[in-house]
């Protein structure tokens, strides 16, 4: 662990002294060590019904191993994407907090919860395995003092024992004008965002993302390091949004 690291899991603990687990979203006495009670956990948007190979919410009732018509049409280039929660009410909230209030007991429960999730067991046991935060543009990541997708990567890496590969992968290019664009603009607009600074050693690649929208940013680096040589990715992400958001 770099000492960057080394110093954000010396205040992860702190804060877990500090602060008890208290429900975030209403306030009573977590449940199992969470920050969230069995109620507010009861009612989480789980994102059961998904498409099995992109992860996009598709209606309760639809069967497994379900693949959905964009999948059908194209398939990515990322092997399987789990999505632990769909992107609404209140997750919206809670990542928001991560993301823009730099929340770090929102941190703890969010990257608990892609750690306690069914993902994990579903993603396998390859021993060669490493886990990939999607990284950040630099400007972006100076503004906004930390990239989140790490914060979850490193919970789930305590979990798992799967070490995380930092720098190994850099973002080149800004493409935070994402937001609005529909799919076929944000693939193109994403083309040639990442570049490898150093090949991975592993085969299998988890990339560990907050939120997947859809699916172009994890697809055009999944590009990347299949073009590098990695044979499996998966993609962990803690929230994927439905089709009309
Ligand atoms: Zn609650
Ligand atoms: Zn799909």
């Amino acid at each position: 662990m770099d000492i960057k690291g080394l110093f954000k899991s010396v205040i992860h603990s702190g804060v877990k002294l500090l602060y008890p687990p208290r429900c975030l979203l209403c306030g009573s006495s977590g449940h199992d060590g969470m920050d969230l009670c069995g109620h507010c956990y009861q009612l989480l948007p789980f994102n059961n019904a998904a498409c099995a190979t992109c992860a996009l919410p598709l209606p309760p009732d639809t069967p497994e191993n379900i693949v959905c018509g964009r999948c059908q049409k194209k398939t990515p280039y990322y092997d399987k994407a789990f999505s632990v929660l769909s992107y609404q009410y209140p997750v919206v909230w809670l990542i928001q907090q991560l993301k823009f209030n730099e929340k770090l007991v929102h941190a703890r429960l969010l990257g608990e919860l892609l750690a306690v999730s069914g993902c994990v067991e579903k993603t396998g046991s390859d021993e060669d395995i490493c886990i990939l935060p999607v990284p950040l543009f630099k400007k972006r990541l100076r503004q906004r003092g930390f990239n989140q997708s790490i914060e979850l990567a490193r919970a789930l890496s305590k979990k798992t024992g799967w070490p995380m590969e930092l720098n190994r992968v850099e973002r080149i290019r800004d493409t935070s004008a994402q937001t609005g664009l529909d799919a076929k603009a944000r693939r193109k607009n994403i083309r040639g965002a990442f570049e490898m600074l150093k090949p991975l050693l592993q085969k299998h690649v988890v990339i560990v993302d907050d939120v997947v929208t859809t699916g172009s940013t994890v697809n055009e680096l999944s590009r990347v390091l299949k073009k590098a040589g990695v044979e499996k990715i998966t993609v962990l992400s803690l929230a994927r949004a439905p089709l009309n958001k």
